[in-house]
């Protein structure tokens, strides 16, 4: 745990918002794509100076819909990464792509994707969410079946072999069989990775206001959870492993960069909004392009927010983000987590982990134990981890620990 380090680059741009977003990205074509991508590579360069050209583990890109930069844009940012980091050998490297945002032309696609090869990366995230036209089209989604067909037959010939596909389900007004249907054609893709993720209707969204008005409804718990365990089963049947609440992966295919945000390793975040977690300070740049800008402009970095993470915050996040892997946590990595910080209670690290651990958390554990006797939560010598009902409950349980 925290021996590693990723780079997070948020590209905030899409063709078009879908109906459910609540994620900071902006209509592309409206949008200054060629300044932020040279504010970009101006951040990423000051940020490698400052903290001494460091290892890299990961790198993952993310947006919005990184693929609609133009890849003069991308080749730039990722020329800077590579002067002022040092990737490791091995590097996991992901770029989030959506389907028909990589070029209409066969050609056009071939040579993209090529092109983010050469950049480095060798691992692609689409966001495909549904294989059904009526679904998409109510998500927003400007793609189609047909494009996700071509877009993977593409990212294969080009010699992709990492790849995730991003499912979404309880969609309103789909039913489970619909769900289990949209599985199965994804499953036919054959990707290494899968994450599944139950629809939120977030305020400020198109979806929001259509739910206030009452033209659409959320899918009930109960429907929603059993979807769920009915996906996470057929997904282990099919041979992929549940490490995550929402992720799937065949063997030695699991998310090495989100795995560093469970492991509370640190990584630098790049971008309008992005977050970051340094040296135990974690960070959050500004949401605004002009306030962005002039901040490079400035020599300044774009921070909005800084947090120094006391001993306490250190373990609790080590604890909710472990929850969410099916190993859980242990009482020696949390200790590990709390142990970091500068203001640790020294004294702790005299005593055994799991008793120290459960002084921390002395007012949880009655709860704690209560979930443990109801089969949601185990809890033995090592650590603890949620049970697959528990996952149901999983905020309930892991607020327990903040
Ligand atoms: S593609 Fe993703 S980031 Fe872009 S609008 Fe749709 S949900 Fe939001």
């Amino acid at each position: 745990m925290g021996n590693r380090r990723g780079i997070y680059i948020h590209i905030p741009f899409c063709v078009r918002k879908c109906n459910y977003c609540a994620f900071l990205s902006f209509e592309a074509e409206t949008s200054p794509r060629t300044e932020y991508a040279e504010a970009v590579v101006k951040e990423i360069a000051r940020r490698g100076e400052e903290l001494g050209h460091p290892d890299i583990d990961t790198i993952y890109v993310g947006g919005g819909t990184p693929s609609v930069l133009d890849v003069s844009q991308m080749r730039d940012i990722m020329h800077e990464v590579g002067k002022a980091f040092r990737i490791k050998e091995g590097a996991e490297i992901t770029i989030e792509a959506n389907p028909a945002t990589l070029g209409r032309k066969d050609g056009v696609m071939l040579a993209k994707m090529q092109a983010y090869k050469y950049m480095g990366f060798n691992r692609l995230s689409m966001g495909v969410q549904s294989m059904d036209n009526d679904r998409l089209h109510f998500l927003g989604r400007i793609h189609t079946p047909e494009n996700i067909e071509r877009d993977m037959d593409i990212v294969r010939r080009k010699g992709f072999y990492n790849v995730n596909l991003d499912m979404m389900f309880s969609v309103p007004s789909e039913s489970k069989e619909d769900a289990m249907e949209d599985l199965e054609k994804i499953l036919r893709f054959d990707p290494e990775h899968i994450s599944c993720y139950s629809l939120q209707i977030e305020e400020g969204t198109p979806f929001a206001a259509m739910m206030e008005s009452g033209e659409i409804s959320e899918i009930p718990d109960e429907e929603d959870r059993d979807t769920y365990h009915k996906i996470c089963a057929r997904l282990r049947e099919a041979g992929y492993e549940h490490y995550e609440i929402s992720n799937f992966a065949k063997a030695g295919y699991r998310s090495q960069h989100n795995s560093l945000y469970w492991n509370m390793d640190d990584y630098i975040g790049i971008g309008l909004g992005a977050s970051g977690f340094v040296n135990g300070v974690r960070y959050k740049n500004t949401s605004d392009f002009d306030e962005y800008f002039k901040a490079i402009d400035e020599g300044r970095f774009p921070v909005e927010e800084e947090h120094v993470n006391t001993a306490f915050d250190n373990i609790s996040e080590a604890v909710f983000t472990g929850l969410r892997r099916v190993e859980g946590i242990t009482y020696e990595d949390a200790m590990d987590a709390y142990m970091r910080a500068k203001d640790a209670d020294l004294f702790l690290d005299s005593k055994k982990p799991e008793e120290a651990f459960w002084e921390i958390f002395e007012e949880a554990k009655e709860e704690a134990e209560d979930y443990a006797s109801r089969g949601l939560l185990m809890i033995d010598g090592n650590g603890l981890r949620l049970t697959e009902q528990g996952i149901d409950i999983s905020n309930s349980i892991m607020s327990l620990f903040v």
